[in-house]
């Protein structure tokens, strides 16, 4: 339930009815703006006491959030939510690409990578060091030492970085090394994971699951968020359909409908969307004529020899040529890269 207050109410007033919120054990969410003051009253079942906030002066009138997401909802926030993570801004008019290996592999390899995409604009690079692969006898990743890869990148380069937590006790160790933590297609529903994640004040990129619907990936947000940790991006990642001339189908469908439903940045990945290094390109393209606020795609120097997803990762060269007719198409949209 939202209250939004009076304009011109104190500060003292304001802080009786939040008083108030927190005696019948809610949590209040507070945006104070210029004029007017808007109280989120976190919880199950605010409504019925909708009377006792109606009966306070200070209250100018209660709306009620219908969709079973609240926090993640465009009604509980109306501008588009901007994440700032040391000077880069993730959800305002400026696209964020993030861009590296599936899996971070030597030290070298990484560290030669991050190079090239930071030379072509890259300002997140991306890194899996915990691996959710399909096979148990494929590479899974180096663990805690992949992390401190992406440590020494990121002190070596200046790039943040993004790395996949896919268990509880992951998550703090990834937040440790890296600027934002994510949660993969297959953990989508890891109501534990999503918990954790929530209680870090690091920003977490979400990503939907191959058979998730949007309302789902919202309502994941939602157990981020009811935690505490409001910084979440959402990812599109490609969804599983009868279609089998590509990995997956990139849903670029998801990015103005949930831009539409949710304040939250929107994220495309069109690497592991379509999975065929051919169409990563016109599909990266797509995403930003769409409305994404940020891509992240894999890239690597030698994609034959790469642990995973050698097949849908560009080449170096590739790339830099990607984020110039990237940045053509951004203009052509309205926004910037
Ligand atoms: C990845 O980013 O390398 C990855 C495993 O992604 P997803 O969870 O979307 O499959
Ligand atoms: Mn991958």
């Amino acid at each position: 339930m939202i209250l939004t207050l009076k304009t011109g109410t104190s500060r003292q007033e304001a802080d009786k009815v939040i008083k108030k919120v927190k005696k019948l054990g809610y949590r209040p969410h507070v945006s104070r703006g210029v004029d007017v003051t808007i109280i989120g009253m976190i919880g199950e079942r605010a409504e019925r006491y909708r009377d006792v906030f109606e009966a306070m002066d200070a209250v100018d009138h209660i709306s009620e959030i219908e969709k079973p997401y609240k926090l993640a909802s465009r009604e509980f926030h109306r501008d588009n939510s901007v994440i700032r993570i040391k000077g880069l801004e993730i959800g305002g008019p400026k696209i964020v690409v993030m861009a590296g290996p599936c899996a971070v592999e030597s030290m070298g390899v990484t560290l030669d990578i991050a190079r090239k995409v930071k030379a072509a604009g890259v300002s997140v690079f991306r890194g899996g060091a915990f691996k959710p692969r399909s096979s148990p006898y494929t590479f899974q990743g180096l663990g805690e030492k992949g992390l401190k890869y992406l440590s020494q990148v990121r002190k070596r380069t200046g790039l943040l970085c993004v790395s996949e937590a896919m268990a509880v006790d992951q998550v703090k160790l990834v937040g440790k090394y890296c600027d934002i933590i994510q949660i993969g297609a297959r953990n989508v529903q890891n109501y534990d994971l999503l918990k954790e994640a929530g209680r870090q004040r690091k920003p977490v990129l979400l990503k939907r699951g191959m058979s998730t619907t949007i309302k789902e990936l919202l309502l994941s947000a939602e157990y981020i968020m009811s935690q505490g940790n409001y910084k979440v991006m959402l990812c599109e990642r490609g969804i599983r359909t009868f279609e089998d001339s590509t990995r997956f189908t990139l849903d670029l469908n998801a990015v103005p409908v949930l831009k539409k439903l949710s304040h939250l940045p929107v994220i495309v990945d069109p690497s592991h969307g379509i999975g065929i290094r051919e169409y990563v390109g016109v599909m990266a393209k797509a995403s930003v004529a769409a409305g994404a606020d940020g891509l992240i795609i894999e890239v690597h120097p030698k994609p034959e020899e790469a642990l995973s997803d050698g097949p849908q990762s560009l080449l170096p060269s590739q790339f830099e040529r990607l984020m110039d007719e990237l940045r053509k198409v951004a203009s052509a949209v309205g926004r910037e890269i």
